[in-house]
């Protein structure tokens, strides 16, 4: 069967993308073929059109890290025709055709089961960037954090992760601190549930201050780099920091006494290569005590000629908060 698929190609060292047709044939082997009604706009999506080979080595290349759709075929006995599936991360969209195909081909390993409480068009809301910020919750939770402990700090409060995270803690009961480099977009992170705005330089310019006054019980880091090493000696005790992405940096410089004084965590996040079991957990949590009501209101969903906009802006720090490609 033909479908479309947004490929990207490098000519002359410089990387075009379009909208062509394609064949099944064209897909690399896989057990499940699946028609994606709908894939989302992540910063890796961003790296991987625009040719960054630390994400995509080889092109021509289809990008989309997450996809949700119906199976077509399947090999494997865990899926039959018309099951409702979602795929996130593995290798889809960085090595192997991506979700901007409205075909893809994975192996059965990488296929979760689309729960009943969420629609594919909620999940792709949610998507990877979601996801990452509910595993970052998720380990604070773990790393023993409540409600009543104090403010938590969300950085990169306007991108994907960081505006899920904010709406997350804030459903969850916790006093969410929005970290943004976007002043026109206070209001909207104040109806996302932020109970208050800081901006980059309110917490950059404590960075090398071996300890700080302890001012966040945790927070979710989306940005890396140097706001890691600043958020470090600002937490509480026994407080903890995820940290998931790096378009502030990849360094982090850190002393050792607020992990010595204070017993503060650095908690790395990855959604790409864990479990299954853990990425289906996650999901169905999406879809059950943690379905965010006001996912719709951050979500912008768009169409096949929207998307080389989006993924500029993504690439330039300008995007807020999700995007739903509507694969249609
Ligand atoms: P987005 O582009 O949607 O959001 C990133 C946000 O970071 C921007 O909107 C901006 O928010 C802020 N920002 C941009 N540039 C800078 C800068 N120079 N310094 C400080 N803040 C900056 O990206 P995503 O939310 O999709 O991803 C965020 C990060 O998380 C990326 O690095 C991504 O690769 C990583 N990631 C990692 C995953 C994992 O499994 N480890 C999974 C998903 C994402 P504002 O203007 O509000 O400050």
């Amino acid at each position: 069967m033909s479908f479309l698929a947004y490929r990207v190609e490098e000519a002359d060292k410089k990387f075009e993308a379009s909208w062509v047709e394609q064949e099944d044939a064209d897909l690399p082997e896989g057990d499940v073929l699946i028609e994606v009604a709908y894939s989302s706009v992540n910063y890796k999506d961003a790296l991987s059109a625009s040719g960054n080979r630390g994400v995509t080595k080889a092109y021509p290349h289809t990008p989309g890290i997450d996809a949700a759709g119906t199976v077509l075929e399947s090999s494997d006995s865990a899926f039959s025709k018309g099951d409702e599936v979602v795929v996130f991360g593995y290798d889809l969209g960085m090595n192997t055709n991506g979700g901007y195909g409205q075909h893809i081909r994975v192996p059965a390993a990488w296929v979760l089961k689309k729960p009943e409480g969420i629609s594919a068009s909620e999940a792709m809301a949610w998507g990877t960037a979601g996801f990452t910020a509910a595993l970052s919750v998720q380990k604070l939770e773990r790393a023993g954090i409540s409600p009543d402990r104090g403010p938590v700090l969300v950085t990169g409060a306007t991108g994907g992760v960081g505006s899920v995270a904010v709406s997350l803690l804030s459903k969850l009961g916790y006093s969410v601190v929005a970290l943004s480099g976007k002043a026109d977009k206070n209001d909207w992170l104040e109806s996302l549930g932020a109970k208050r705005i800081v901006s980059r330089d309110d917490v950059l310019s404590l960075k090398g201050k071996a300890m700080a006054k302890p001012v966040y019980q945790a927070a979710v880091d989306t940005v890396g780099g140097d706001m890691v090493s600043a958020i470090l000696p600002q937490l509480m005790p026994e407080g903890a920091v995820t940290t998931c992405g790096m378009i502030a940096g990849v360094k982090v410089e850190a002393s050792v006494f607020p992990f010595i004084l204070r017993g503060v965590s650095l908690l790395g996040v990855d959604s790409v290569e864990i479990p299954r079991a853990d990425k289906q957990a996650v999901l169905d949590k999406a879809a059950g005590d943690w379905k965010l009501e006001s996912l719709e209101t951050m979500t912008t969903e768009i169409g096949r000629k929207e998307l080389p906009g989006v993924l500029s802006r993504i690439i330039k720090g300008e995007g807020v908060g999700r995007y739903r490609v509507n694969l249609n």
